[in-house]
């Protein structure tokens, strides 16, 4: 690959990583941009993040860095990071990294120290297709691991086999690494992959780690082949405390990722995972990860209220102000799915429709101010009172403000008392 990497940032970008660039080098510093951004580079993928390792102290370019164009840099001591704000609507920042500082025992073999010292940083990395680096000094890759060959295999490599042991997190970042570029697990390393779970190796990590990886996982445009796999390696148990995922859940949660292509599908995926699961599962999954009570409320009532609402939808005669009641507590995650579940069952999916397309933006025009001004005392009566309006504006249709005032002006002998 002879273009450069820079020039697949937008200019702004490309301004302030040459000005780290031109700041580490006065230092004597290497830089490199490193991970995901020359592995999605060399995919033809676009870039999301800008990681840069600097060959030496990465808090010192920062600060330099900071001072020199007033710019307010954030500093990681304890990890020997930094974060450069960017002005842009897809990079947020560039993360600055530091190695060892290159120790200049032999001149002679400067290139060899050099790539020592990074090799020791990269082999902490979890696969080989995330160690692939960019020199912003001779713009070429530098490959110590053989990434560019797993890229071509399509293969993801671990570095070492107690890699999956040494942190389990790894695991997860396979499984997702794997579905989203259509890869194959290199066979030793699936072999690993296999021996840590067996080995109990989730059980060594913190609740919080495995949260952030599965977030990331559930997040993911191949969620469901993902979830597949977890089924495969036998770790649905350990990551949602559920036996199974039936076929039918599978087929939603194809559709979902068919509707919401983007990362906000988290909820409407555990919605549907957990839509067999009995209470005590969901109760382990929610304690487990520390998810919030109202969340942990939804997911446990999640399928009574669906057929409750399959139940009442059967009824004849709802008038519209109930088909609005049936539909307007449930969030906006729930709808979506409660869409996705009643696809084969099209008379009651019609109501849905209704609610979404007729219904569900139906406001009020009325306020306190106006019902002041009506003379009534304000006070408890004012909910019952919208309440009222909303229920027969929805079911008579009204399109004016002036149809509410008139209905509270002839009833407002009840509510003057
Ligand atoms: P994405 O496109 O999902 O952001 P990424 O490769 O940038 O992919 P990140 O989770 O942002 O992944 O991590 C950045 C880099 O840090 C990775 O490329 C990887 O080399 C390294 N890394 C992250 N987590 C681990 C881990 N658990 N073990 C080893 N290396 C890791
Ligand atoms: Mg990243």
């Amino acid at each position: 690959m002879n273009e450069n990497i820079l020039e697949k940032l937008p200019n702004k970008v490309k301004k302030e990583v040459i000005r780290l660039n031109s700041i580490a080098k006065e230092k004597g510093y290497f830089s490199y941009f490193i991970g995901g951004l020359v592995r999605d580079w060399v995919l033809k993928k676009p870039i999301k993040d800008i990681d840069m390792v600097i060959q030496g102290d990465a808090l010192e370019i920062a600060k330099i860095y900071g001072e020199k164009y007033n710019i307010s840099v954030q500093y990681f001591p304890r990890f020997q990071t930094a974060k450069i704000p960017l002005d842009d609507r897809i990079f947020n920042n560039i993360d600055l990294i530091s190695t060892r500082k290159e120790i200049y025992e032999f001149p002679g073999a400067l290139p060899k120290i050099i790539e020592g010292n990074l090799k020791d940083d990269l082999y902490r990395r979890d696969f080989s297709i995330n160690t692939l680096c960019y020199s912003l000094n001779s713009f070429k890759i530098i490959d110590l691991f053989q990434g560019e060959k797993d890229i071509k295999n399509k293969l993801i490599r671990v570095l070492y086999s107690k890699s999956f042991m040494d942190d389990p997190t790894r695991i997860l970042r396979a499984i997702r690494f794997k579905n989203r570029f259509e890869f194959k697990y290199e066979a030793y390393t699936k072999e690993y992959m296999i021996e840590a779970i067996n080995k109990k190796a989730f059980a060594t990590i913190s609740s919080d780690r495995i949260k952030k990886e599965l977030i990331l996982c559930l997040q993911e445009e191949k969620v469901k082949e993902i979830l597949m796999d977890f089924i495969e390696f036998n770790i649905i148990e350990t990551l949602f405390f559920i036996k199974d995922i039936s076929e039918n859940q599978f087929i939603w949660l194809e559709k979902v990722c068919k509707i919401i292509k983007n990362k906000n599908k988290v909820l409407v995926i555990l919605l549907i995972v957990f839509f067999n699961a009995n209470q005590e599962s969901i109760e382990k999954f929610c304690d487990f990860y520390q998810i919030n009570k109202d969340y942990k409320k939804l997911l446990i009532s999640n399928k009574e209220v669906f057929l409750k609402i399959k139940n009442e939808l059967k009824k004849n005669n709802l008038t519209p102000f109930e088909i609005y009641r049936l539909f307007s507590s449930l969030k906006e995650e729930q709808i979506i799915f409660l869409n996705i579940y009643l696809q084969e069952k099209f008379f009651i999916k019609k109501f849905l429709e209704y609610y979404v397309n007729e219904l569900r933006d139906v406001h009020i025009s009325i306020t306190g101010k106006d019902l002041i001004s009506l003379g009534i005392p304000p006070g408890p009566i004012y909910d019952i009172i919208f309440k009222r309006v909303l229920k027969n504006k929805i079911n008579l249709g009204w399109k004016t403000k002036e149809k509410e005032i008139e209905y509270i002006k002839k009833h407002i002998k009840e509510w003057r008392e």
